[in-house]
């Protein structure tokens, strides 16, 4: 059983799939689409509006959102929908000097700020579709149902509609799905049951949840099953056709994958921690409680770090006031110690 949407900390609304960087095992599969979409003013306005009693945040993600030519409207859009205090922004950074003022003043909730320099990155390949390599279905879908994804990142919204999970948002974009369900208020009101159609759909075809070692982001090739590697040459992807892709064939038990899931942390796909380029000290005010993102932060700024945290006190302490976001907080951090070590 995997969490309701209603309980996610945040839900993106990925307004572009462009990118300047173009990492390997991009979990957007950036460079399998024949041009990137820009999402319409009107579409975000309505993405946004979807979301009205919601009680997580508002993400706004890509890509590279700053790619986005109309990323200052967007950023007014929120201010005039007065969601700015529940609004967060994931960049590497690109435009920063140009946007920092406008962002600073738009995402009041969190910058969450990952440069992807840094070779030691990693990402977990999504092409591996986990229904090629587990053939024992009983252990596939108790590692489906545990999906870190599901429970440490979000939901998302792209122009295809609204997905559980931003993985699914990508697969169904690439490979020409279906689509998500209508953006439209309260979509997001769903318990396991209501979204599984959407689980059934596409988690057997993503590798997010095999417990593997992940490679690192500078690589050149994409490690993709023989299946998914088909459906990509079927939409004409310009990365699969030019061989910037690796077949992967290889098949896993339950014993290999225990032994796997041991070591296993895909979360931390800073590689060990550390970055080359940090956060530069007045970029810092990520609020998001997650340690294993801010503590190599703290540790190179600590007194800026203190001083960030001064500045933003009042946010620190009404996320501890709400008492139930954070028991769901604490509750869904420790199943995810248990199930993932
Ligand atoms: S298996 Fe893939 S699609 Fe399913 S929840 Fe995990 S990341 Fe999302």
């Amino acid at each position: 059983m995997m969490k309701p949407i209603y309980d996610a900390l945040v839900i993106q609304i990925e307004i572009t799939n462009a990118c300047h960087i173009g990492c390997s095992n991009c979990t957007r599969l950036v460079g399998h689409h024949k041009k990137p979409y820009f999402m319409d003013l009107d579409f975000v306005e309505t993405a946004i509006d979807s979301l009205e009693g919601f009680k997580g945040a508002i993400g706004i993600m890509g890509g590279e959102p700053t790619l986005h030519p109309q990323f200052e409207e967007i950023c007014k859009l929120l201010q005039r929908k007065k969601v700015t205090h529940k609004a967060g922004l994931w960049t590497s950074g690109y435009k920063w000097e140009t946007y920092k003022r406008l962002i600073k003043e738009t995402f009041k909730w969190g910058v969450f700020y990952n440069d992807h320099s840094d070779p030691r990155q990693r990402h977990q390949p999504i092409l591996i579709a986990i229904e090629e390599v587990i053939d024992d279905k009983e252990l596939m879908w108790e590692l489906i149902y545990n999906c870190w994804v599901h429970e440490f990142w979000s939901p998302s919204i792209n122009p295809k509609g609204a997905f559980f999970c931003e993985a699914t948002a990508a697969l169904d974009l690439t490979f020409n799905g279906p689509g998500g369900y209508p953006v439209e208020p309260g979509w997001w009101n769903k318990t396991f049951e209501e979204f599984r159609d959407q689980v059934e759909r596409y988690c057997p075809m993503c590798g997010a949840a095999l417990p593997f070692d992940c490679p690192a982001s500078k690589g050149e090739l994409d490690l993709v099953s023989p299946k998914n590697y088909e459906r990509l040459l079927k939409v004409g992807s310009p990365k699969a056709l030019a061989g910037r892709v690796e077949i992967f064939n290889k098949k896993f038990g339950r014993e290999e994958i225990m032994r796997l899931k041991r070591d296993w942390k895909p979360w931390d796909y800073l590689g060990g921690g550390i970055r080359k380029k940090d956060l530069k000290p007045d970029e810092i005010f990520i609020l998001r409680v997650e340690p294993y993102q801010f503590m190599p932060i703290v540790i190179r700024h600590p007194f800026q770090s203190v001083a960030a945290i001064y500045e933003n006190r009042e946010k620190i302490i009404n996320f501890v006031k709400n008492k139930q976001k954070l028991t769901n907080f604490v509750k869904n951090k420790v199943k995810g110690i248990f199930r993932l070590t």
